[in-house]
Order: C-alpha cells, then structure tokens, then sequence
C-alpha cells in the first residue's frame, strides 16, 4: 500500500475514531518498518513466537496485539510485553492469563472472543458460556487481566447482509454486556471487527478497531 493510501485509511478511521491494527502476520520485520515510518504503532499477528520475535527486532514504542487463537502453553511468552489479547474464548485461557500477568506483575488487557459467524470452524464463546465466564467465582478473583471488550469475526461470504447481521448482533451483545457487567467499568469499551473484506460493514456496525492484514501489506504468502 502507498503511503497515500495508508494515510486516507488512517483519515477514514481516525473521522470515525476507530482504531487500526496493521496485521503484521507473515510479513518481514522490513516491511512492518515501512508502515511504523508512516506512523503506524499498532501490529497484531496471530502466532505466539511470531509475535515475541517480532517484538524483540522491532522499536519499543509499538503495542503488540494478539490477534489469533492462543493455546495456553503459550501465553508465558507473550505476557511480558503485550498490550491486548483479542481472542480470549475460555475461562481456562483467562486464568493462565492472570497467571502470567501476575508473574510479570501487571495487568493484561483482553477482549473476549465471541461466536457470532455461521461456519463452525471460528472460535469464540457463545452467549451462554460468556454468562458464565463473566459470573463465575474464578473471573471475580483475577486481579491480573481486565476485560477491554468484545472481538468478532464475521462468516466469509459475499453475502453482506449476512456480514451485516452479525456484527450488529455482536455490537448489540456488546451493548448488553456493558450494561449488564461492566457500567462502572470504562475500560471496557473496544469492539474488534472488521477486516480487510469486511471493515466497513464492521464500522457502520459499531466497530471501534478494525483489524486488517493484506490491504496493507498486500496478500499474505504461506508457502
Ligand atoms: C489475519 C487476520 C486478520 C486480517 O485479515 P485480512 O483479511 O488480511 O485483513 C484479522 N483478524 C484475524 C484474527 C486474523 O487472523
């Protein structure tokens, strides 16, 4: 992407003041450089050691996000350093979580990954189980993670009025579940959806980050 067209994005989001998480995943610590030039300070990527790499070669000033699913075993490496941890979809992840951050003596920020495509293949609580999460003794007692928001990914299709449908459930959700838990708590206030097919659809839905790879970067290479 131009730097033209990186700032218009950025112009875009900042108009409706919906936070960017340039999605890093894949790419070279080079081309990550090129978009921090232009301003950029937030990366998300989807793989533990990715991420610790990452952080390692690259200034101090950039907040790492975790995007992807993350197995437990995993979370000690990322604990140190990371500033939101998006894809939260267990009770057992939150509590090796605050474990972690209470070993590294802070607090780790997370949004809680909810269910709200379609295809069984994405992860994420349905509305049942975030009930119990969120009443449960063992989440009352963390004194080392706090609750941000709500994350979603929508069913790929180009049906956009089935996009459509579900991030306005998920931001209506998330209206519930403000009101019901968190009132008096305003950290709890991001809604992450949206990507690079999808941001827009995601923004008129209520979106306040947006997490997008390849129309920053171009396509990702896997091979
Ligand atoms: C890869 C990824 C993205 C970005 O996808 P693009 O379509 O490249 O914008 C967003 N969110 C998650 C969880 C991802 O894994």
């Amino acid at each position: 992407m131009s730097a033209s067209t990186y700032e218009a994005l950025v112009s875009k989001l900042n108009e409706k003041s919906v936070k960017l998480v340039a999605v890093s995943k894949t790419k070279p610590v080079e081309d990550i450089m090129v978009l921090y030039e232009q301003g950029q300070r937030i990366f998300g990527e989807n793989k533990a050691q990715e991420l610790t790499e990452k952080y390692e070669q690259m200034p101090k000033d950039i907040e790492w996000h975790m995007i992807g699913h993350l197995q437990r075993n995993k979370v000690k490496y990322i604990a140190p350093f990371v500033s939101l941890i998006h894809a939260v979809d267990s009770l057992k992840l939150l509590k090796e979580i605050n474990k972690q951050a209470t070993k590294e003596d802070r607090v780790i920020p997370c949004l809680l990954q909810m269910h709200i495509a379609e295809e069984d293949t994405k992860f994420g609580l349905d509305r049942a189980e975030l009930t119990e999460l969120l009443e449960s003794e063992a989440y009352r007692q963390m004194q080392h993670i706090s609750i941000h928001g709500l994350m979603g990914m929508a069913t790929f299709t180009d049906d956009t009025g089935q996009v459509r449908r579900e991030f306005t459930g998920l931001k209506r959700l998330f209206d519930e579940v403000k009101a019901g838990y968190f009132a008096d708590k305003p950290e709890f206030k991001e809604l992450s959806m949206g990507m690079s097919g999808d941001y827009e659809l995601a923004i008129e839905a209520g979106s306040t980050m947006v997490r997008i790879g390849s129309l920053l970067f171009g396509e990702r290479n896997y091979a």
